[in-house]
């Protein structure tokens, strides 16, 4: 099975905890060979679960996540559009 950027982040936070399936796992993977931005948001991911897993406690911005997510699918969305020019 192919994954998308999507399907990708739907499982990011379980592929971190080790909870997805083996055969998922190895789709992620997979998928995270040849994609920069899921490489990315694993990166980030991770550093902000190290940081909040940290005693000092570390706050996150209420609606980070969201907003990660929302700013992720708009840059694939102008991806899909891209333009020809400039
Ligand atoms: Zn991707």
């Amino acid at each position: 099975m192919e994954l998308n950027c999507k399907h990708v982040w739907a499982h990011i936070s379980d592929y971190i905890d080790d909870s997805v399936a083996p055969e998922l796992r190895a789709d992620i993977e997979r998928h995270l060979e040849h994609c920069e931005i899921c490489s990315a948001i694993l990166d980030s991911t991770r550093n902000i679960l190290v940081l909040t897993a940290d005693d000092r406690t570390f706050e996150l911005p209420v609606g980070f996540s969201k907003r990660l997510h929302e700013r992720l699918a708009r840059e694939l969305a102008e991806e899909a559009n891209a333009p020809t020019v400039n």
